[in-house]
């Protein structure tokens, strides 16, 4: 066995590691992504170990992809213009809401001194702290729970990402973004289309919103989002 894992290891990994490459330079720096500190923590989250085992082959295809419980990866390209909105300086505490597979948590880990992370669905949220602590992402916490009323007790936060698409921002994110913070996050009047804005809390406490572009994201359901399907 231990022989069969050397050689998958061997014909697999510089495989994904070139694809991953490519990824960062086709899907992302080609279409305008410019923070090379940013590029390269892509360049160094393996997205192969956040898909189900039937998709690795597809872990670097320009898509969002499922991973279980009715929902998605996000695709790489829309996650690099959430965090590059972000404006990381990489001593941000940030937040995540949304964690998902943790993929875009462990690209927000290595530019941010410590992620919080909450999910609404306990199967992804318990899959998604084990596979993150097994890739050795410590500054990493992941909370099963309603994202939309935040994390109060690691509150402020000095970057917010929102993975899921509201009709309109949660006020208890807004409460928890520090002065100086920035918040990105889809909204929409309806489910299918969401514009992606930027919050900036400015020192003065003033909110200034910016939007960004078009997307399609799964939706926000929670308190302060949308509410269940019946
Ligand atoms: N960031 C994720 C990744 O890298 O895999 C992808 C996120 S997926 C597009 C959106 C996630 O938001 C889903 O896992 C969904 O269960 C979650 N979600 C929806 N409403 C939520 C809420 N109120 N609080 C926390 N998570 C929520």
């Amino acid at each position: 066995v231990r022989v069969a894992l050397a050689v998958c290891f061997l014909l697999c990994c510089p495989g994904m590691s070139v694809l991953r490459d490519s990824m960062v330079r086709r899907q992302l720096a080609a279409r305008g992504i410019s923070d090379e500190k940013l590029l390269d923590a892509f360049r160094r989250v393996p997205r192969e170990e956040f898909v189900p085992d039937g998709l690795r082959h597809l872990a670097y295809a320009d898509a969002a992809l499922d991973i279980g419980e009715g929902q998605t990866i996000s695709q790489p390209y829309i996650v690099a213009v959430t965090l590059e909105a972000l404006q990381l300086t990489g001593a941000e505490r940030s937040l995540e809401v949304g964690t998902g597979s943790g993929y875009a948590a462990a690209v927000l880990a290595w530019r941010s001194r410590e992620v919080f992370t909450v999910e609404r669905n306990a199967k992804l949220a318990a899959s998604a702290r084990e596979r993150l602590a097994r890739l050795g992402y410590e500054d990493v916490h992941v909370l099963h729970g309603d994202g939309t009323l935040g994390w109060p007790e690691h509150a402020p936060y000095d970057a917010i990402a929102v993975a899921a698409g509201g009709p309109s921002v949660p006020r208890a994110l807004l409460e928890q973004l520090a002065p100086g913070g920035r918040l990105v996050m889809p909204v929409g009047a309806t489910l299918d289309s969401q514009e992606l804005v930027r919050i900036t809390k400015e020192r003065s406490g003033a909110l200034r919103t910016e939007r960004l572009l078009g997307v399609r994201f799964v939706p926000l359901i929670g308190e302060q989002g949308w509410s269940a399907p019946a």
